[in-house]
């Protein structure tokens, strides 16, 4: 078996922002395969199959996807980048635990604009230093973990990028997680809550750690923490701009 396989990033949500090149592989695909919503926003093209799924069976979809691979032109989209908490790293996983065959698949990871560059983009320049994203996740990692790292990441200075916030089945972890922030920064270091950066309903709300209230964020939302560096920059009549200088202090 030879074949390929493209792993494509739809960015955040605006047309603008899906590269040409993920344009161009998903209209030459045969087939498309990815979680339901992100689908949907792939213009649709006739003769064209898609299989949508629920966003719980990430291994499967990859798997389904690179049996597939073998006899047609077949697309697996990722909302944002494919390789940040995302299917990129669920096909190579596939491929790693799969049949010998699946490594002689030609793998093409389409990276795409990644939610926190997105927000941060509509604030200023809040990751303009050193910077690392973490999910707030526990379905894939210990509990104990996230908030281990959340502690670490905020004792040596880094801004952080907050995915997979909050949801039905995890309502207590974002609280959790700001507590163990509120251990280590000031009250005053800036948040800023970003839901559906780049789509109709974006919303976005600039904050700060001891005012953060979890009920306003929900699983579209990306949550960027600042350092104790971040700067606010109030402007009259416009929103106000945060960014993290480039030179950090001694
Ligand atoms: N691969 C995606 C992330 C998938 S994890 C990416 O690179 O963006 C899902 C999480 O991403 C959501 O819970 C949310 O935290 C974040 N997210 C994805 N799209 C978003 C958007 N348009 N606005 C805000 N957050 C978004």
């Amino acid at each position: 078996m030879s074949g390929r396989l493209d792993v494509v990033g739809l960015g955040p949500g605006r047309e603008g922002l899906v590269t040409p090149e993920a344009s161009a592989v998903l209209a030459a695909a045969d087939a498309l395969y990815g979680y339901g919503p992100y689908l949907d926003r792939v213009p649709p093209r006739e003769g064209q199959a898609r299989h949508p799924s629920d966003n719980r069976v990430e291994l499967d979809r990859a798997r389904a996807a690179l049996v597939a691979a073998g006899a047609a032109r077949v697309a697996m989209v990722s909302g944002g980048d494919p390789g940040v908490f995302a299917m990129a790293a669920a096909v190579c996983e596939a491929v790693e635990q799969g049949p010998a065959a699946w490594r002689a698949i030609e793998i093409v990871i389409h990276p795409g604009i990644t939610a926190m560059l997105a927000l941060a983009a509509r604030v200023g320049a809040p990751l303009g230093h050193d910077f690392c994203a973490i999910s707030l996740s526990d379905n894939l990692k210990p509990w104990p973990l996230v908030e281990r790292r959340l502690a670490a990441a905020a004792q040596v200075g880094f801004a952080m990028a907050l995915y997979n916030p909050i949801s039905r089945a995890r309502p207590w972890q974002l609280g959790a997680g700001l507590d163990v922030l509120r251990a280590h920064l000031p009250g005053e270091t800036p948040v800023i809550f970003g839901r559906a950066v780049a789509r109709e309903d974006e919303e976005i709300r600039v904050t700060t750690l001891a005012e953060a209230d979890p009920a306003g964020a929900d699983m579209a939302t990306c949550i960027l923490i600042g350092t104790a560096e971040t700067r606010v920059i109030p402007r009259p009549g416009l929103p106000p701009l945060v960014y993290t200088p480039r030179r950090a202090p001694a």
